[in-house]
């Protein structure tokens, strides 16, 4: 179902935590709230999920109004950090534990769904870390919630587990048709894996967007820097052209001439022979194998990172010339 959150205030003690924070998430998509720690976004999902109260605003599922309603009669499906299974209860016991009797064929539909089909015997210690987070997935699903709240669902999990996990839990949301909110400080997690972002700053969303929309025009440039790599030069605008260190780029939109900053993209910056564009010095390089991060050092207190090819002949030391291509982010002072 639908989920709308309207200027939503919470204060504890003194300390003002939402500062009138809104959110929509459409019916089947998977929503990120993606902010810096302290920002506010559990007590966001807490006040959806009715464990925090609002102080004032609005949250309605679907058509209807919940704020004043328990935690139970929501209709909130819960994914915490923690997959806190019960470690005495089979796995089928746990998807089914908020269920009616007799809901087995639901139980093993929910499995089916996060893609664990024929795991309810075993016992939570019985599986992986990853697997008993999907398992927390399906007792989230399994009563036919309107919202699932996923709150930092991928912390507790290894590096490497977090991206196959990430996958398949966005895959099962997908299957069940789901309406979902994952809380992130992440921004690879949020841009990979979300329909849409919404990025939290100081108890408010800030921007609300597809992930390239937020990229390619961040509202501000906190989001700028936030939300992808960028890296920020004093520049001036004029009709349209930002003046930086750089040179004269063409600015994404033309905005308020006068004194700001430019944001440039790590792909934005193209590598070149000495004597083209501003001179810089390779400082260091990052091997991705299909790609690569290189270092430069513009000149004292000025370094860029620049996304390239992984076969570049790039080494420390190396003299370059440095040019940006395509327009770029100006934000007025
Ligand atoms: P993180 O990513 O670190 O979990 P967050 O963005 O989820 O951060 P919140 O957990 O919502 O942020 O907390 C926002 C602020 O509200 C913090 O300063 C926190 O200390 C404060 N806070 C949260 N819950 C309470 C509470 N029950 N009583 C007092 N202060 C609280």
């Amino acid at each position: 179902m639908r989920l709308t959150v309207t200027d939503v205030t919470k204060a504890f003690g003194g300390t003002r935590v939402l500062r009138g924070a809104s959110l929509t998430v459409e019916e089947g998509d998977l929503a990120a709230v993606l902010g810096p720690s302290g920002c506010g976004k559990t007590t966001l999902l807490r006040i959806v999920a009715g464990f925090e109260s609002l102080d004032s605003g609005s949250v309605a599922i679907g058509e209807r109004e919940v704020a004043g309603l328990p935690p139970e009669r929501r209709k909130v499906g819960i994914v915490p950090q923690e997959a806190a299974l019960f470690p005495h209860l089979s796995v089928a016991r746990n998807v089914g534990f908020g269920l009616p009797r007799g809901s087995a064929e639901r139980v093993e539909e929910c499995l089916e769904l996060v893609g664990l089909a024929g795991f309810g015997d075993r016992m939570p210690h019985q599986i992986s870390g990853g697997q008993q987070q999907r398992v927390a997935l399906a007792r989230a699903l399994a009563p036919h919630p309107g919202v699932v709240l996923l709150d930092e669902p991928f912390n507790a999990l290894d590096r490497s587990l977090r991206v196959s996990v990430r996958d398949e839990v966005r895959a099962a949301l997908k299957r069940a048709g789901a309406t979902a909110v994952l809380v992130t400080h992440d921004q690879e997690e949020a841009l990979s894996m979300a329909d849409t972002v919404a990025v939290m700053r100081e108890g408010r969303i800030v921007q609300e967007g597809t992930p390239a929309s937020v990229y390619a025009a961040p509202c501000d440039l906190g989001v700028a820097t936030f939300v992808g790599e960028a890296v920020v030069l004093a520049a001036t605008s004029d009709h349209g052209v930002a003046s930086c260190l750089l040179g004269d780029l063409p600015q994404r939109a033309d905005g308020v001439a006068g004194k700001g900053r430019v944001a440039l993209r790590p792909e934005q910056f193209v590598l070149r022979a000495p004597g083209e564009g501003v001179g810089g010095l390779v400082e260091r390089v990052e091997f991705f194998g299909h790609d690569a991060a290189i270092t430069v050092a513009l000149e004292p207190g000025t370094v860029i990172r620049a996304r390239t090819r992984g076969d570049v002949p790039h080494r420390p030391g190396d003299r370059v010339g440095v040019t940006v291509e395509g327009p770029v982010l100006f934000f007025p002072e």
